[in-house]
């Protein structure tokens, strides 16, 4: 595991410059955030990343080349990503929507449902995004920190080893954003987690390294105190 790579990363749409040359390494089990005010860039950052829109220059995700490649075959390399609404199945259970996430409901192996087993992915799942307790509940009853977690629970039992969160903790209680810092650290123990905050306070408890951007370019990187002590980041953020 080498973890994300991006290298003079450049998106243009019509001619405007939405990523301007962004390099940005993210080791394998570190989870870094990137922070930037609206338009800076972040939501296309991970859309190139993910090949939903088309840029130049060269992200590597494990050694293996993203670019160019097809959404659903960057998916398949292990690289998911959430939205910042959670994208679940309203009207299914947590456990149909882990099932259908993990492609089991078609899998011969689901007739392991019918006595009651859960397959061993997806109840690890459960369990690392804390979901256990509600198996059976609908996906649509959940608070809205539980959507989010069942989100990335679908991730999970994709595999997916590249973790990509658009704004994970926005609209959530102050209880519900405890849980989700734990559960980044959880979620990096194994894997890649690229984190895209506003909030100050979160980052400050629960961030150890974090990139700025702004207007499509890495404007500065480091801790947060390191960040928010850089001139270059105050001016952008108290200068308009
Ligand atoms: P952020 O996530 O940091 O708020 P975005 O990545 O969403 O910023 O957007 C960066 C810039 O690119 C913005 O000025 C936005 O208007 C522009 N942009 C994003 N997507 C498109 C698109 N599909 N077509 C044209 N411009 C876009």
């Amino acid at each position: 595991m080498s973890g994300l790579t991006v290298r003079d990363l450049r998106v243009v749409f019509d001619g405007f410059v939405a990523v301007d040359g962004v390099d940005l390494e993210v080791p394998a089990g570190d989870v870094r955030f990137v922070i930037g005010p609206n338009g800076a860039g972040k939501t296309t950052l991970i859309d190139a990343i993910t090949g939903l829109v088309r840029a130049t220059g060269s992200v590597t995700f494990d050694d293996h080349a993203l670019l160019g490649r097809k959404v659903h075959r960057i998916a398949r390399l292990g690289v998911g990503r959430t939205f910042q609404t959670a994208a679940v199945f309203e009207e299914l259970t947590v456990l149909q929507n882990l099932d259908i996430a993990a492609g089991w409901s078609r899998h011969p192996l689901s007739l392991l449902r019918a006595r009651g087993q859960v397959p061993s992915s997806v109840a690890e799942a459960l369990t690392t995004v804390g979901l256990s307790a509600v198996r059976d509940e609908l996906a649509g009853t959940l608070a809205h920190g539980q959507k989010q977690w069942l989100e990335i629970g679908m991730l999970l039992v994709q595999d997916a080893k590249l973790l990509l969160l658009d704004e994970p903790v926005a609209g959530m209680s102050q209880s519900e954003r405890d849980a989700t810092g734990d559960l980044l650290g959880r979620l990096a123990a194994d894997r890649t987690v690229l984190v895209i905050e506003h909030d100050m306070d979160f980052l400050r408890r629960f961030a150890r390294t974090v990139t700025v951007m702004h207007a499509g370019k890495v404007l500065s990187e480091g801790t947060v105190a390191e960040v928010q002590a850089d001139p270059r980041v105050q001016e952008v953020y108290l200068g308009h």
